[in-house]
């Protein structure tokens, strides 16, 4: 089997530590690292990041009670901001097809009917 360059050893270094490599090209792949100290210490350098990664994604980050009022605070404003816009995109088209709706500066041009 043909010696693996440094170039197509790093290509496939992300797979290599996966062990998603098939055999033969993980063989290939760990005897490139034993004999090439740049590779080996790409090797290292992922094997540190995705510790430091899979530590951090495992970390619960605790939450003040101020952080957590602000949150429910801004949540409950957003719900309500929404509903509301709801509310008038509602009412706008209720006041284009029967005329009830309309604010009090432009009174109804036409008599009440159910609104849909
Ligand atoms: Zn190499």
């Amino acid at each position: 089997m043909k010696a693996l360059t440094c170039g197509a050893a790093r290509l496939q270094l992300d797979a290599f530590y996966d062990q998603e490599l098939p055999l033969a090209a993980q063989i290939a792949m760990h005897k490139h690292v034993a004999a090439c100290g740049d590779c080996a210490a790409e090797l290292d350098e992922l094997r540190m990041l995705r510790a430091a990664f899979s530590s951090v994604a495992r970390a619960r980050v605790p939450i003040s009670d101020d952080d957590r009022q602000s949150l429910q605070s801004t949540v409950m404003a957003r719900i309500k901001a929404e509903r509301s816009a709801a509310l008038s995109t509602r009412l706008s088209r209720c006041s284009r097809t029967c005329g009830w709706c309309m604010p009090a500066s432009a009174p109804p041009r036409r008599p009440p009917r159910a609104c849909s």
